[in-house]
């Protein structure tokens, strides 16, 4: 294999361990396995000669954006196993302001696409906090703060192409914003974890930048104050933007990573975006007076853009700020979404079960979607009790008509809950997965249990 792949590839194959270890592993996941080979491909040809390659000789393909990933997806587990590094397939190819159209190889970040948006007055939304890649992305089916407003990744790939693993490319849908013409195979291949095609371009939804935002933080005495507060603006159909929860111990640990000063109290992160000032100010002061029959402690504006950026980029660092606050740690981290009106009270067991079983951490997340994640940092030898916690939360956000994961993905991690949250339909999956992918090269171990 070794040889093969020098012979296709020469300096764009590595088998550097450092290399090789940096592909087998994720922001999350509690364990390093390196793969085999990474080879960094430059274009759809490449990718289409990689999985010739490993049709003949039988090993398996991992795709890899920016692994930022945290269930596990990157971790090879079965067969020899190539890391496909898309990262240098990183051209904007097309940015059509008519169309609010952006056509993008899928090494691009998001944060680039949206520096280069900015002169046109338009931006991408979707912001899982880190600076992932569009294809890994829309691999993951991500979301993110603005979700609430502006959908997640389905919402906003209009259409596809893929090298599949039989090495065919195929475009999937049409850069249009509606269409019925047959299955809806674009949105299949999105949150496929590339366990079913490798994405090689993406054509993206683009949105105006808004002309007024308005952002605000308000702290409340209890977690239950401030799930409640939230509903009750999902509840009203404010067209909030964002709407984050940042429990007290995440306020914490913010404070101490980026040397801020916020309340150490449970707060909600509120943005409103609109195309008007009258409008921008009517949807702010219901939600002020909504929000006062929760008992709010503080109301902070962050007034200039500036004040906006460092209260997003404290909620974006929250994790980061968890990791600095508990180092050398494990962490176990839970992404249900449930039902709105179902959120408050998961949120109110999640904080129980934590206190319960003796547990560190936070929770925090997208309320807006009744998506949250609790992030529990234990030592080592605690690491059975995380997962009691994990399964626990995930028990009861099913029971909720909920799902075990909103946005992060299956992985390896979840994949054990999988049966219980599909039951039948878990077998038209292995049907699917078998019609894409039938010798199981891409991602295998992924996903299906
Ligand atoms: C601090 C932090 C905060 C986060 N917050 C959020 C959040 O708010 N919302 C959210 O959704 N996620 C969040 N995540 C998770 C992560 O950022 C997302 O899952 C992201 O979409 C992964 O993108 P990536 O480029 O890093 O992909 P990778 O981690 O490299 O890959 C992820 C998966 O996609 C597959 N893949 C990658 N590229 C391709 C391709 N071109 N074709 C086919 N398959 C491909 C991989 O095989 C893998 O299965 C967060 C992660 C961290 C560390």
């Amino acid at each position: 294999m070794r040889d093969r792949l020098k012979e296709a590839f020469g300096d764009r194959v590595s088998f550097s361990p450092s290399v090789l270890e940096a592909h087998g592993r994720d922001e999350g996941y509690p364990e390093v396995r390196p793969v085999d080979a990474v080879v960094f491909a430059e274009s759809a040809e490449d990718v289409k000669r990689l999985l010739a390659l490993a049709n003949e000789l039988d090993f398996a393909v991992i795709p890899f954006g920016a692994g930022t990933s945290i269930e596990g997806h990157l971790i090879p587990v079965k067969k020899p196993t190539v890391s496909l590094d898309l990262s240098r397939m990183n051209q904007i190819l097309e940015v059509r302001p008519e169309d609010f159209l952006a056509v993008v190889e899928p090494g691009v970040t998001r944060e680039e696409l949206n520096r280069r948006l900015r002169p046109h007055g338009l931006f991408f939304p979707v912001d899982p906090g880190a600076n992932a890649t569009l294809g890994g992305m829309a691999a993951t089916n991500a979301s993110g703060t603005t979700t609430v407003r502006y959908g997640g990744m389905r919402a906003n790939v209009l259409a596809l192409e893929a090298v599949m693993a039989d090495g065919e490319r195929v475009r999937f849908g049409r850069p249009v914003r509606k269409t019925s013409a047959g299955y809806d195979l674009k949105d299949l291949l999105i949150g496929s974890e590339g366990t079913l095609g490798v994405i090689t371009r993406l054509y993206l939804k683009l949105h105006p930048l808004p002309a007024y935002v308005h952002a605000l933080r308000v702290f409340f005495p209890t977690i239950e104050d401030a799930a409640g507060a939230a509903y009750a603006l999902m509840g009203a159909g404010l067209p909030v933007a964002r709407l984050e929860l940042v429990d007290d111990q995440a306020l914490r640990a913010v404070n101490q990573y980026l040397k801020k000063d916020y309340p150490e109290r449970p707060a909600l992160f509120i943005e409103f975006h609109s195309s008007t000032e009258a409008a921008l100010t009517a949807e702010r002061e219901v939600a002020e007076e909504l929000i006062k029959d929760f008992g709010p402690l503080e109301l902070a504006a962050a007034a200039t853009p500036e004040e906006q950026k460092s209260q997003w980029e404290a909620r974006h660092q929250a994790y980061w700020a968890l990791v600095h606050r508990f180092p050398n740690r494990k962490y176990a981290i839970t992404d249900t979404a449930v039902p709105l009106s179902r959120f408050p009270e998961l949120i109110a067991y999640a904080k129980e079960q934590m206190e319960a079983l003796g547990l560190e951490g936070s929770i925090l997340g997208h309320v807006g979607d009744g998506n949250f994640h609790t992030i529990v940092a234990v030592r080592e030898e605690d690491y059975p009790r995380a997962e009691t916690y994990v399964e626990r939360l995930v028990e009861r956000a099913l029971e909720l008509e909920g799902t075990i994961s909103g946005e992060h993905g299956v992985g390896l991690r979840k994949k054990k809950y999988m049966e219980k949250e599909h039951g039948p339909a878990l077998s038209w999956m292995r049907k699917l997965k078998a019609a894409f992918d039938p010798r199981g090269i891409l991602n295998p171990g992924k996903v299906l249990p």
